[in-house]
């Protein structure tokens, strides 16, 4: 299962996947284009054309949660317990040959390929679709995530590694003085990028986790040079190491909530192979702070929050970090509540779930946590901020959050419990239904009746 797989399936749909044939530049203007069409419920673009560069683009690929259901063959709301399931349930991808063997014998030169400068401010430009694999040197376990990677010159790469595993490999190899090799795929089935960015935890590889996404169509590959498994069907690999003990200046750059994030020291990837077909070849790109980032890092965190919430209630109608909240610290929990305290409880596991998160709505299972319209209806009509408000002062916050304080992380978190009461009727709260209303087709009322 690849890219084009799935691509080929969005060429089947009406508005899922459109090309752009006019010719535009790596320099802000592809980014612009792909902001353009970003209002969360826009198409995968292909551009075709791209000025002094080879190679085609493609972007917004898991930029709507329809596109990545239909990636993983399952709906919207049995999504988040497939990603859970497979996270408990990784299973070994099938190894076949190198593909590239035959290609590329010049000297690597990342400039070849068409990475996009973004934002205004960014110091260069970055690779934003790049899944890193390492191993540990101990356990020999191999690891997988998605880094932003700032081009510094042809052969070199700075990379943005936060605390969590890859960090955890480069401390274990920098300890014995070594550079840390590793292997960079770039252009690879959403189930792929869906695993990599999933909370899977340390020693569990992230391609067994897109394997069992995949229902066991994933097929691997081992690099030549640094023996790392990678998918075989990817677009792009690059192998190389990060240097020992050298880092760069990394940033500024746009992170989640659409802000830019400090400029950090950061370590350094040195390329030493670089493998694609040349003459086609699709480069895969994820806007930062657009629908596809936000999702692909939500995703798994809703599916944390469900399990969670589904361990106090029972009923879990979904869960959905919302797109203007920054897919990150907005979430609004519909349930079908037992007792009038359940919501509080489902604020205090969405909050522990998810320490980043700073709002909460719980709604009752005739709300549509992914309808904001409904939501704030359900604000409007069932919330009484005097006995349904949770304010937690003092805790914990996302470090992506302005309003927090960014030394201490300190901020105020708050839950609404927008669940009807108990103590009403339920009647009061019914939403009006319009009979036939559901069975009605918009689409067949303009044709002729035969
Ligand atoms: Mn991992």
């Amino acid at each position: 299962m690849s890219l084009r797989d799935f691509m080929s399936e969005l060429e089947q749909e009406a508005k899922e996947l459109i090309t752009i044939r006019k010719e535009l530049s790596t320099k802000y203007e592809i980014a612009a284009v792909i902001k353009k069409f970003d209002n969360g419920n826009g198409p995968a673009l292909l551009f075709k054309k791209i000025k002094q560069k080879n190679g085609f683009i493609v972007a917004n690929i898991c930029g709507t949660r329809k596109r990545i259901c239909k990636a993983l063959r399952t709906t919207i709301d049995k999504l988040h317990e497939k990603i859970s399931n497979a996270i408990k349930n990784p299973k070994k991808p099938k190894l076949t040959e190198f593909p590239f063997s035959k290609l590329n014998k010049d000297l690597p030169n990342i400039n070849n390929l068409p990475i996009l400068t973004h934002y205004e401010k960014d110091p260069g430009p970055y690779i934003t679709a790049g899944i890193v694999f390492a191993k540990d040197p101990k356990t020999g376990t191999q690891n997988a995530s998605i880094h932003r990677i700032l081009v510094i010159d042809k052969k070199h790469l700075a990379i943005r590694v936060v605390p969590r595993h890859l960090y955890r490999i480069i401390t274990a190899y920098w300890k014995e003085k070594r550079d840390v090799p590793v292997a960079i795929a770039i252009g690879t089935h959403p189930a792929v990028l869906i695993a990599a960015s999933s909370p899977a935890p340390y020693g569990v590889d992230e391609l067994h986790v897109a394997n069992t996404l995949l229902r066991g169509a994933l097929k691997t590959a081992i690099c030549p040079y640094t023996g790392l498994e990678v998918p075989a069907e990817a677009e792009i690999i690059i192998e190389g190491k990060i240097l020992y003990g050298k880092e760069v200046d990394e940033g500024p750059f746009v992170d989640l909530t659409g802000t830019y994030d400090v400029v950090r020291k950061q370590p350094v990837i040195k390329i030493e192979k670089m493998y694609y077909n040349q003459d086609d070849f699709i480069y895969q790109v994820i806007l930062p702070a657009g629908s596809e980032h936000k999702l692909l890092m939500g995703l798994p965190r809703e599916a944390q929050i469900w399990a969670t919430v589904k361990s106090i209630v029972p009923d879990v109608r979904g869960v959905h970090l919302t797109l203007g909240g920054c897919g990150w610290l907005h979430a609004v929990v519909s349930i079908k509540k037992q007792t009038d305290g359940d919501a509080k409880n489902v604020i205090l596991a969405a909050f522990a779930a998810h320490p980043s998160l700073k709002h909460v709505v719980v709604v009752d299972e005739d709300i549509n946590p992914y309808d904001m319209g409904e939501v704030e209806w359900a604000i409007a009509t069932r919330f009484n901020a005097s006995r349904d408000l949770v304010i937690i002062q003092n805790v914990r916050g996302s470090s992506l959050d302005p309003s927090a304080d960014q030394i201490t992380l300190l901020t105020t978190k708050m839950g609404i419990d927008a669940t009807r009461p108990f103590t009403k009727p339920k009647e009061k709260f019914e939403r009006a239904k319009i009979p036939l209303e559901e069975k009605i087709d918009i689409n067949s009322l303009t044709e002729e009746d035969n």
